[in-house]
């Protein structure tokens, strides 16, 4: 009577609770991943997202071969392949970690009475939050709205609690039905191929995601404070996509800055944890207002002349907007599934505010592209962007494009690399090509118009434009 561990965002072997314990139970276990693309809807990954979970999968399944066991692969309903295969099998327990999405909550609801029903035990562990959202509350009871006080409260209970560790040995169960194959499922890119750079950049999987950890810490934490917001320099961690696929735990990389530090915790270990804190906070957030993902967290802002301009909408895709740190954000987001943090609020603000397009079709768009796209940090993102969150940027708060540039990409590092077309540019242009005269232009083999766009639009009418929209709604209840 084998016990079943269904992964899910928690791709890896060490500090999984649900591993553990099936390890632990004196049953043999058999370890499964279902491809469940019906059950989110609208949220079901992205390409690129499904890009990496091959990859973490090809790595889970070898871990696993390591421990004696095989994983097995079944696609569609959760709900309804894991109550077959536990009668199939005839398995005595079902056992996974959590996930906090509104559609995966239901549908574990749903799978834990179907599986109850037939006597099956079930048991949900925690593993992908340093904090259940439940466990958390301001001094009346309720939901935290803003993120200071989370933090404050959420670092006063304490350190979380230590990483599990690796689980080495499975008694494996050999008595599964056929196991469908990765490969099947196609979720790599055939025609064309556009993960070339996606596999530059990335190792998807849990050696990968230590690796990526053990780096940050060795090399670059020190000076993560400052460095964080260049875009021009590898100054923060990369580790959004392993956290979000569950390679690696929020508690290990909790312990493993705490355990570098000693005793008390530098800028850079401090600036790093609140920004894990960040991602608790957006979980939060997202468990209380299950509806954040698809409105505004404030009403005022239904009201709000929002613009269908679908060639805006291309040229920002594209990045060919003509503004050089929006252009090089939304290219390197398609080459490498991933853009810098600072510029995702460039790029984002540029479109909610210089375009006045809808927020939710620039977090459409992030969902289908980013490698660590996660409904809640995504959400939360470009509900910040837009001003309509909870601790959000106020609307009027309006990024100049050409200012933030030159202040956190000084010597256009990031525009060159990104925007090659215009590379060179003295750096008194880098940001702003159509205020070079014609010679400059000239040597640096740039036509505006032609060979790089001229802006879509001027930054400072836009900025006007999108203040009087505000103004139209910021009154309102
Ligand atoms: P580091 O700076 O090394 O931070 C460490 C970890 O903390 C990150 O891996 C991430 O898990 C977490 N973190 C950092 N910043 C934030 C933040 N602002 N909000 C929540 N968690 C954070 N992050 C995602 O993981 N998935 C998304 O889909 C996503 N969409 C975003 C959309 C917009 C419009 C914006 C402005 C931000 C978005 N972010 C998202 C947050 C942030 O940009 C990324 O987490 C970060 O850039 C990832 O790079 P890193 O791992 O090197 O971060």
């Amino acid at each position: 009577e084998p016990v079943i561990v269904w992964f899910r965002q928690d791709l890896r072997l060490s500090d999984n609770p649900a591993l553990l314990a099936a390890r632990d139970s004196d049953r043999p276990v058999l370890p499964v991943f279902i491809l469940d693309l019906e059950s989110p809807g609208a949220w079901a990954p992205g390409p690129a997202s499904l890009w990496w979970l091959h990859h973490s999968l090809e790595s889970l399944s070898r871990d696993l071969e390591e421990t004696g066991a095989r994983l097995w692969l079944g696609k569609g309903k959760a709900d309804e392949i894991i109550p077959a295969l536990a009668r199939e099998v005839q398995a005595s327990a079902v056992y996974w970690n959590r996930r906090y999405e509104p559609w995966a909550i239901a549908r574990d609801s749903r799978l834990k009475s179907a599986l109850k029903q037939d006597g099956v035990e079930v048991r949900s562990f925690n593993a992908g939050l340093l904090i259940e959202p439940w466990d958390i509350s301001t001094n009346e009871g309720k939901p935290y709205r803003v993120y200071t006080p989370f933090w404050k409260s959420l670092k006063a209970k304490g350190d979380p609690r230590a990483p599990g560790p690796r689980v080495e040995r499975l008694d494996f169960y050999g008595g599964a039905p056929e196991s469908d194959a990765l490969s099947d499922w196609n979720l790599l890119p055939a025609k064309p191929d556009w993960a070339g750079g996606l596999r530059e950049t990335w190792t998807p999987g849990e050696a990968g995601a230590h690796t990526r950890l053990e780096t940050f810490l060795d090399e670059r934490i020190a000076d993560y404070d400052s460095a964080r917001n260049r875009p021009g320099i590898a100054g923060t961690s990369g580790l959004s996509a392993h956290l979000h696929h569950g390679e690696i735990s929020p508690h290990q990389v909790w312990h493993a800055v705490k355990a570098r530090a000693g005793g008390s915790l530098s800028k850079g270990e401090d600036s790093f944890l609140s920004e894990i804190g960040w991602r608790e906070f957006c979980y939060n957030l997202l468990y209380h207002f299950p509806e954040f993902p698809e409105e505004n967290y404030q009403d005022k802002f239904d009201a709000f002349p929002w613009k269908e301009n679908e060639d805006a909408l291309t040229a920002w895709k594209k990045g060919l907007t003509g503004y050089p740190i929006v252009d090089a954000g939304m290219r390197q987001l398609w080459e490498t599934g991933w853009m810098h943090n600072r510029v995702r609020m460039i790029a984002g603000s540029f479109l909610v505010k210089d375009l006045m397009i809808d927020w939710r079709r620039g977090e459409d768009w992030f969902w289908h592209t980013l490698v660590d796209a996660d409904l809640a940090n995504n959400a939360a993102g470009w509900q910040w962007i837009a001003g309509s969150g909870a601790d959000a940027a106020p609307f009027f708060r309006i990024f100049n494009p050409v200012s933030q540039g030159e202040k956190f990409d000084a010597q256009g590092r990031y525009v060159r690399r990104w925007v090659p077309e215009i590379a060179g540019l003295p750096d008194a242009f880098i940001h702003k090509p159509w205020e070079a005269d014609r010679e400059t232009l000239r040597k640096a083999g740039v036509t505006l118009g032609k060979t790089y766009p001229r802006p879509i639009v001027d930054h400072k009418q836009a900025r006007e434009r999108a203040l009087e929209a505000w103004n139209e709604i910021k009154d309102a209840a």
